[in-house]
């Protein structure tokens, strides 16, 4: 009877099966798609039991994996692998390096690697025909522990894979601090048409891998459309059923002996070979990225002795970021310094040098005052993340990002020096207190307002929101937007008691209103204090310290 095994057939039969070669290895081949060569190899694991039939890794490797058991199943496979290796060395077969893969739990034996290593030296296999494969996952159980793995791995000349990239344990931030030579994109976790969403993160992340020039396999291709595809957007190379499911090891042999193969390249040397001149040119692969899969962006040349810089191309959304109707060709023709003040350019210049220096991204942020035909003169706060692409003797390729944090800085600004205002007087006087603005309705509230009744830094529309949230009692919202009304229409003060949150405690709401040199009301000082009932706090005092003899 065919059928998969339990997870005590499992336990129980583990050993046995170890011992009587019941876990073995099937490879796959990894090929490159634009010339039909195989670059590689990934081995992966199977149990056939003699009465149960053949077994497969999704269902056991989570049971052996909870039993502490998969490290011994892994350096089986990895055994297998060397001694596939030692008899294509010792017969001068063709030879491709084969993946291993490494569960996340194999790094909890902290000699793991070593043993490894140990076995690769007994068969004496040369480290560039062995990988290793790690899930992204891995970082789960702490990045230092996978790092020091990785670190060690690479100490012994092992080329290191992130399996399964993009399924989703925060990829990005484990691919930044983990420094692995190939990224392996399985399309299955891509949902969805890849001239859609799933297309634009594919494309982004192949593009991401270059820019890191690190190597990228896609796994799980199954069509001639998706290789194709990954081909187009600069990823040749490809594992999948497309163009062999894994099979045992002896017809793997076979396979090798009629494929020719070639080595791994990386995907492309971007920071020397990039030319601004793909830019401009509007079929390449660069230029549709630049106007459309990234917010305002620029490319500009930086000459370092002269300090000097010199734009080549914005795309559409740096105009509109920037918000000043200014065309592609105001900003190329004009001097790139001129909006900049003393500060903001020497500023922005330690940026530039840190990213040139650096050969990373550098993020700054600068006011700059720009005119345009249509809007006049205009501060704007810009926040600029730089990276370099290009370089000649002292001229550099810059890549920038800018994103417009202007009305984000003014909040901030507003915020922290009406708290100012508030906050001591608020605190000492046990009072709340805020400002509402006439003309636009819009209530800022004291800090002790934002931090005890959770209010945020800006009301707009006010008070209804408020009113709303039930900060009000129902039964006070009219008598308190007419108030509020009173003060648009030019009260210059008014008070009122009035029972304040669900708990309805009494306090004595007050206004007195600003006005302008035209005797127009411009501001309204709002501020709330509770009504100290005397008598009704010594009795409670008197009944706690009861209480607490
Ligand atoms: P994985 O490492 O991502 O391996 C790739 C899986 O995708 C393999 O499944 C492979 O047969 C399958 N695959 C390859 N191309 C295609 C395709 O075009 N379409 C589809 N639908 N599937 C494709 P397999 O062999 O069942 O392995 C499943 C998982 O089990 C592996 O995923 C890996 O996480 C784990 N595993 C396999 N062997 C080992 C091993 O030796 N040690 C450890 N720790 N885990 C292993
Ligand atoms: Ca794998
Ligand atoms: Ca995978």
């Amino acid at each position: 009877m065919k059928r998969p095994m339990s997870e005590i057939e499992l336990v129980e039969g583990f050993s046995n099966a170890l011992d009587n070669g019941h876990i073995y290895i099937c490879i796959q081949p990894q090929i490159n798609h634009a010339t039909g060569r195989m670059v590689g190899a990934e081995a992966l694991m199977r149990w056939s039991d003699p009465e149960l039939g053949i077994q497969f890794p999704g269902d056991f490797v989570p049971v052996l994996e909870k039993h502490d058991l998969i490290y011994r199943a892994d350096l089986c496979v990895f055994e297998q692998v060397c001694n596939f290796q030692r008899e294509q060395l010792d017969t001068h077969a063709n030879i491709v390096p084969v993946s291993v893969n490494l569960s996340r739990y194999d790094i909890y034996h902290r000699d793991y690697i070593d043993q490894i290593e140990f076995i690769r030296r007994k068969y004496n296999i040369p480290v560039k025909y062995l990988r290793i494969e790690i899930t992204e996952s891995s970082a789960i159980g702490g990045m230092e522990l996978v790092q020091s793995v990785v670190d060690k791995l690479h100490e012994y000349g092992y080329l290191v894979e992130m399996d399964d990239f993009g399924s989703g344990y925060s990829s990005l931030n484990v691919l930044k601090d983990l420094e692995v030579d190939i990224i392996k994109l399985d399309m299955r976790f891509m949902q969805g048409e890849i001239g859609g969403r799933g297309g634009i993160i594919i494309s982004s992340i192949v593009q991401m891998a270059k820019w890191l020039k690190t190597i990228i396999i896609a796994e799980g291709v199954e069509t001639m459309e998706q290789a194709d595809y990954m081909k187009s957007i600069g990823c040749n190379y490809i594992q999948g059923y497309i163009y062999s499911k894994p099979v045992p090891a002896d017809e793997f042999r076979e396979m090798l002996k009629t494929t020719h193969h070639e080595p791994l390249k990386p995907a492309m040397k971007m920071i020397q070979e990039m030319d601004a001149g793909k830019f401009w040119n509007p079929d390449t692969l660069e230029t549709l990225i630049f106007s459309n899969f990234v917010g305002g962006a620029a490319i500009f040349t930086y000459d370092r002795e002269k300090k000097a810089l010199d734009v080549l191309r914005v795309n559409e959304k740096y105009l509109t970021e920037l918000g000043m109707n200014q065309s592609e060709s105001d900003i190329i023709h004009e001097d790139p310094w001129w909006c900049f003040g003393e500060d903001a350019k020497s500023k922005y210049i330690a940026c530039l040098e840190q990213a040139i220096d650096s050969n990373e991204e550098a993020v700054c942020e600068t006011w700059r005052n720009i005119t345009s035909k249509c809007c006049g003169d205009d501060k704007v706060c810009i926040r600029t993340t730089m990276r370099k692409i290009g370089s000649t003797d002292n001229h550099y390729l810059i890549y920038s990002m800018i994103q417009n944090i202007t009305s984000e800085k003014r909040r901030f600004i507003e915020v922290s020096e009406s708290e100012k205002k508030f906050r001591m007087a608020g605190e000492h006087a046990n009072i709340y207190a805020w400002e509402y603005e006439i003309a636009t309705k819009k209530m800022r509230p004291c800090f002790r307002c934002m931090r005890d009744l959770s209010l945020p830094p800006l009301i707009e529309n006010y008070p209804e929101p408020v009113i709303e949230s039930g900060l009000f009692p129902a039964d006070y919202a009219d008598m308190y937007r007419e108030m509020l009304h009173r003060i648009d229409e030019g009260s210059p003060a008014e008070e009122a008691v009035i029972p304040l949150t669900v708990g309805r405690i009494p306090f004595i709401v007050r206004y007195s209103t600003e006005f302008d040199e035209n005797g127009k009301p411009v501001k309204a000082y709002g501020s709330a204090t509770l009504i100290v009932d005397n008598d009704k706090i010594e009795k409670e005092t008197e009944e706690l310290i009861k209480e607490g003899q």
